[in-house]
């Protein structure tokens, strides 16, 4: 199934790494063609080089619009050569085979994301180039389509030692050109749909680039895979793995839920820092350092942290890394690190360290995907921030400044707290998390009861007392909150909007809580 590769066809957006690549190709004999602005890069490195204008008899019209739209080309990609019916038509119209395909596309999304107006953005849809791609990728039996700049080594490393390409590496190729049209057309098509007036979630198509497969799913009789649609710049799919095990599909699954739930603290404002289990939050924390907010972090629940994902949203430095490997975690994920922390943590071999250059923006538009049994369901993301809404108190008595400042701590938490969720929070840090429970009443229990085990554990009064509680959604009933006043809690925010608000606030009156409302809610499942 090796192919002997004599002529290649490049024409691409993103010529990083093309001239190396093409040397090489020519090197070994291939001969190159190209269209305008590829064959120039090409020309001016000094290579030989032929225009496709030449293979169609055709000069590149309506500014680029139509240059490879064209029998000689794809007749050149799509004949079986196998087929004498084939070989007769190439024979008879002069159609030469193209045996290796180089293509990327004009940067679509990337114009969308400059704010570029439609006229722009509709010339940077890319027609020719995902013909040709889709053609080539059809017919990988003899021909392979490089889509990445990060395959070009590959190749050139299989012809090199072979003189050709095998099915093997055309079938991986193919399955990634496929990924990227099927990506590319989504992106587009979200993007009519937005000017069309419906809204975010109207994509057509979910599928990115395949980023690899994993070893299992959620469970190791699961299989799974990760696809990057490139709609963040700074997050786990974007992240640079600097050492450690290969991530699992729950790795990568909890380090966005920590990823982003530590994305809600300014970097610029405070130090903080999420543990996560199983996509919840067992302890965060605000700090004056890292190393700080860490250690209070841990202190919510420290039996839960073992084996935790530890997400920071500054540079992660020395002192913060030498007290994160003192237990056993599974990631780190922060935007940047010192060199010396970088070295703490290099002695925990196993433990995966991730850095992604950034945050991601905790307001950003975006889609969330879940599927059902046969379906789909599409909304946009939570982009809701506590800073952004409207708070009212509906009690008698106000919140200090410093319940203020640990109520909205304490929402901005439970935003990224499954449902129901009740989050306990003293001094900008939580000290009981209630996660997923079926009954509101039952999560303000187990995150008092657990903020009672974490300080008999330490031997001190329960971290409850004259805390700030918030819920995720509104108390149907006066007993959740009830519960949250037995614990100790002298404030509470919660969206409101129950038919028992009235009964509700009455309760926390009668009991001298503060009660704030923000009038969004924050499911999240
Ligand atoms: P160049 O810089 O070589 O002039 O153009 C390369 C780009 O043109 C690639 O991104 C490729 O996908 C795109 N392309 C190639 N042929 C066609 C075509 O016939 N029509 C359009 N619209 N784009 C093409």
């Amino acid at each position: 199934d090796r192919l002997p590769l004599r002529r290649a066809l490049l024409s691409v957006f993103d010529k990083s790494g093309l001239v190396e690549f093409a040397r090489g190709l020519s090197e070994l004999g291939v001969e190159l063609l190209s269209t305008g602005g590829t064959a120039k890069a090409l020309s001016a490195a000094g290579l030989a080089v032929r225009d496709v204008s030449d293979v169609t008899g055709f000069p590149e019209i309506m500014d680029g619009r139509v240059k490879t739209l064209h029998p000689a080309v794809h007749g050149g990609l799509l004949g079986i050569r196998a087929d004498p019916a084939h070989a007769a038509a190439m024979e008879a119209h002069g159609i030469q085979g193209i045996d290796l395909l180089v293509v990327n596309l004009y940067p679509f999304e990337e114009t969308v994301a400059s704010g570029a107006e439609a006229p722009a953005v509709i010339e940077n849809i890319d027609i020719g180039g995902p013909a040709m791609i889709r053609a080539g990728a059809k017919n990988h039996a003899y021909v392979a389509v490089a889509t990445d700049p990060a395959d070009y080594g590959a190749i050139l490393e299989a012809v090199r030692e072979g003189q050709g390409t095998d099915l093997s590496l055309r079938r991986r190729l193919a399955a990634k050109a496929f990924g990227l049209t099927a990506s590319y057309d989504g992106a587009v098509s979200a993007w009519f749909a937005a000017k069309a007036g419906e809204g975010a979630p109207a994509r057509a198509s979910f599928s990115g680039t395949l980023a690899g497969t994993l070893r299992y799913g959620e469970n190791p009789h699961q299989s799974a895979a990760f696809y990057r649609t490139g709609e963040v710049r700074a997050g786990v799919s974007t992240a640079r793995q600097v050492q450690g095990k290969e991530l699992s599909y729950n790795n990568i699954n909890d380090t966005d839920a920590a990823f982003e739930l530590v994305a809600e603290f300014d970097p610029q404002r405070t130090a903080a820092v999420a543990i996560i289990k199983h996509a919840n939050p067992c302890g965060v924390a605000e700090g004056e350092s890292l190393a700080q907010a860490y250690g209070r972090a841990l202190a919510c629940d420290p039996v839960s942290a073992f084996g935790g994902i530890v997400a920071l949203n500054r540079r992660l430095d020395a002192a913060s890394a030498a007290e994160i490997v003192k237990i056993f975690t599974e990631v780190i994920i922060a935007p940047e690190a010192d060199e010396e922390a970088i070295a703490l943590v290099a002695a925990r071999k196993n433990l995966r360290l991730l850095l992604t250059g950034g945050l991601p923006d905790p307001r950003a538009r975006g889609t969330l995907v879940k599927s059902v049994a046969g379906g789909l369901l599409v909304q946009s993301r939570d982009a809701g921030h506590i800073d952004d809404l409207d708070l009212k108190v509906v009690t008698r008595r106000a919140p200090t400044a410093t319940e203020m400042a640990d109520l909205k701590f304490a929402f901005r938490v439970a935003k990224h707290v499954k449902s129901n969720a009740i989050v306990y929070a003293r001094d900008l840090a939580t000290v009981g998390i209630g996660a997923g429970q079926m009954s509101r009443v039952d999560s303000a229990r187990i995150a008092a009861r657990k903020a009672q085990d974490a300080a008999s554990a330490a031997g001190g009064e329960p971290l409850t007392r004259g805390s700030a509680v918030a819920s995720d959604a509104f108390f149907p009933f006066a007993d959740g909150l009830l519960s949250a006043v037995e614990a100790g809690a002298t404030a509470v925010i919660q969206p409101g909007g129950s038919m028992r608000d009235e009964e509700v606030i009455r309760a926390a009156d009668e009991h001298g809580i503060a009660m704030v409302l923000t009038g969004m809610r924050h499911f999240r499942h």
